[in-house]
């Protein structure tokens, strides 16, 4: 096999076609892209193989470590793609895909993205982006009212000055997070009198100068694990990231945030930034925002919200309502890559003062100097794609009411999902859905009668045996590749905040319709008939308990 294939030679004649050629028509790539942008659905479907490889299989394809020696034709290549990568890749954009934030695009993103891949602008400075630079002050700008609603004076005088910033698009929710709370701890750090600040001289004199005993930063039980890494790389360590207990409904409990922040200023530890979620990626429940703004404004201590996931609901003029406060919020992180249906790689975050981050800015000799309108001097990331014309392009194209049709009919879908499942006597609703995300669990009906009845030890042993089914069917339903729903392991109240493994359920993609829900459900109960043994024991358990 090896020797028959046709070879090319390593010459820099070779070389300088791949910069400016390309194959000709009837190329594999070339018939790729003709199917890519004729029916991209299609494309999907026919190349992803649903089939049930095991990754340690595929591992022996990716097994080499050795850089080729001998160049491939990009035709003999593009097929080996096809055949080891695409193959078995993810499709996320299956209408059957319900278990995570990644979903199906629109499929103008594909040419879209390949002006953009081709123009290659290096958003970090003017000279390497020039249009693209204030596109993205005015995508900043844009989003920066979807949540703000400052007026036209606002943005005509901040939106495009050098010296002002209405945010940074970054990568994703963890470095927006990790920018909102950079911003936060330099703020609470300042320079003064001679005192330079924690940028220039680090934590622990500016600790030393304001006589505090530490720092802190606090956020609900549910709080994303991005913000962890932020406390750690921040120099704050994760220790000072503090859980703040949540409610039945997975909010935040403003009560314990009160007597928490108390006790810490009691024990002179600054807290530097207080962050409601808007969204939580577990329960997709959102904090009750406008009472911790009151809070952290008592407190003086900025106010971030995290909205990776949720912040797209403010599209909606029927749904934004449940996000009231947010305005009030110091920063907040939207993910474009999440609700606004834009891939990966399309994070923001979005300061209300166009003043905040002036404390971090940055400054060299040959790019970013002062008083330029380079973009890098306001951001974590240096080179940056020019992702933020995709947004751009699909707030054009699909406008603030095609929006609000995406994101309404994900959340009535959602409410539509609840009541189907409350409607089996043998699912559990566990968290109501809010936004367009649920979490829910099979448990046998009269299992269902034993769990209400049982006492504390019964109880724990059920739910012990519950997970174990619950983990067997979502890893069943995954590997047999028809459809997906991810899990995640809860503490409901209902449930004596017993360990408590659920599906997790996200309906964001609009091809999803109500029959593709009712057939994850009866899925998922035939594949729970195929842990015999599992059901064996279940069973006896809820006889033991129904028979006394
Ligand atoms: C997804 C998410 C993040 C992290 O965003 P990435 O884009 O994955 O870095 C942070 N917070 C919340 C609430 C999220 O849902």
């Amino acid at each position: 096999m090896e020797s028959e294939q046709k070879t090319v030679d390593v010459s820099f004649e070779n070389l300088l076609k791949i910069f400016t050629v390309p194959e000709g028509p009837d190329s594999t790539l070339t018939k790729i892209e003709a199917e890519l942008s004729q029916n991209l659905n299609q494309f999907l479907r026919e190349h992803i193989v649903a089939d049930e490889k095991p990754l340690k299989e595929i591992e022996k394809d990716f097994s080499d470590a050795a850089i080729p020696e001998q160049p491939s034709f990009v035709s003999d290549h593009t097929q080996h793609l096809l055949d080891t990568l695409v193959a078995h890749s993810v499709h996320t954009a299956a209408p059957s895909f319900i278990g995570h934030m990644t979903s199906a695009l629109p499929y103008f993103l594909m040419p879209l993205s390949k002006i953009m891949i081709a123009l290659n602008q290096n958003l970090v400075k003017i000279e390497t982006s020039k249009a693209f630079t204030p596109l993205e002050r005015q995508v900043l700008g844009m989003l920066h009212r979807l949540i703000y609603q400052r007026n036209d004076a606002f943005y005509q005088q901040w939106m495009h000055s050098a010296e002002h910033s209405l945010g940074a698009f970054c990568s994703g929710g963890t470095i927006a997070n990790i920018t909102a709370l950079w911003v936060a701890r330099n703020n609470a750090l300042k320079a003064q009198g001679s005192f330079q600040g924690v940028e220039k001289v680090g934590l622990y004199k500016a600790m030393q100068h304001y006589g505090y005993q530490g720092l802190a930063v606090l956020v609900s039980k549910r709080g994303h694990y991005s913000l962890k890494k932020a406390a750690d790389v921040l120099g704050l360590g994760q220790d000072e990231l503090v859980a703040v207990e949540t409610d039945h409904n997975n909010r935040l409990c403003v009560k314990d945030l009160a007597q928490k922040m108390a006790s810490l200023k009691a024990q002179n530890i600054k807290v530097i930034a207080v962050i409601g979620v808007a969204g939580t990626t577990e329960t997709g429940n959102i904090d009750p925002l406008s009472d911790i703004a009151s809070l952290c404004a008592e407190h003086g201590c900025h106010f971030h919200v995290d909205a990776a996931w949720g912040g797209a609901t403010l599209m909606s003029n029927r749904y934004r309502y449940l996000l009231d406060g947010i305005e009030k919020a110091d920063s907040v992180t939207i993910d474009a890559h999440k609700q606004l249906y834009i891939p990966m790689g399309a994070g923001m975050v979005l300061f209300k003062d166009p003043d905040a981050m002036r404390s971090v800015e940055h400054h060299a000799q040959y790019i970013l100097r002062k008083g330029s309108k380079d973009l890098g001097s306001h951001t974590l990331e240096g080179s940056r794609s020019g992702m933020a014309m995709l947004v751009y392009a699909a707030m054009n194209i699909i406008s603030r009411p095609g929006y609000e049709l995406l994101i309404n009919q994900s959340i009535e879908k959602a409410k539509h999902f609840a009541a189907l499942i409350k409607a089996q006597p043998d699912f559990e609703l566990i968290s109501q859905p809010e936004l367009c995300l649920l979490t829910y669990r099979y448990v046998p009906t009269a299992t269902k009668q034993a769990l209400e009845v049982a006492n504390q030890a019964q109880q724990q042993a059920l739910n012990d045996k519950l997970n174990e089914l619950t983990q067997f069917i979502q890893k069943t339903q995954r590997e047999t590749g028809r459809s997906f729903v991810s899990r995640t392991q809860l503490n409901p109240q209902h449930l004596n905040q017993l360990d408590t493994i659920v599906f997790r359920v996200v309906l964001a993609n609009p091809l999803t319709h109500n029959e593709i829900l009712e057939s994850v459900l009866s899925e998922q109960r035939e594949i729970a008939k195929q842990a015999p043994n599992l059901s064996k024991q279940l069973q006896s358990l809820t006889n033991d308990i129904l028979e006394k």
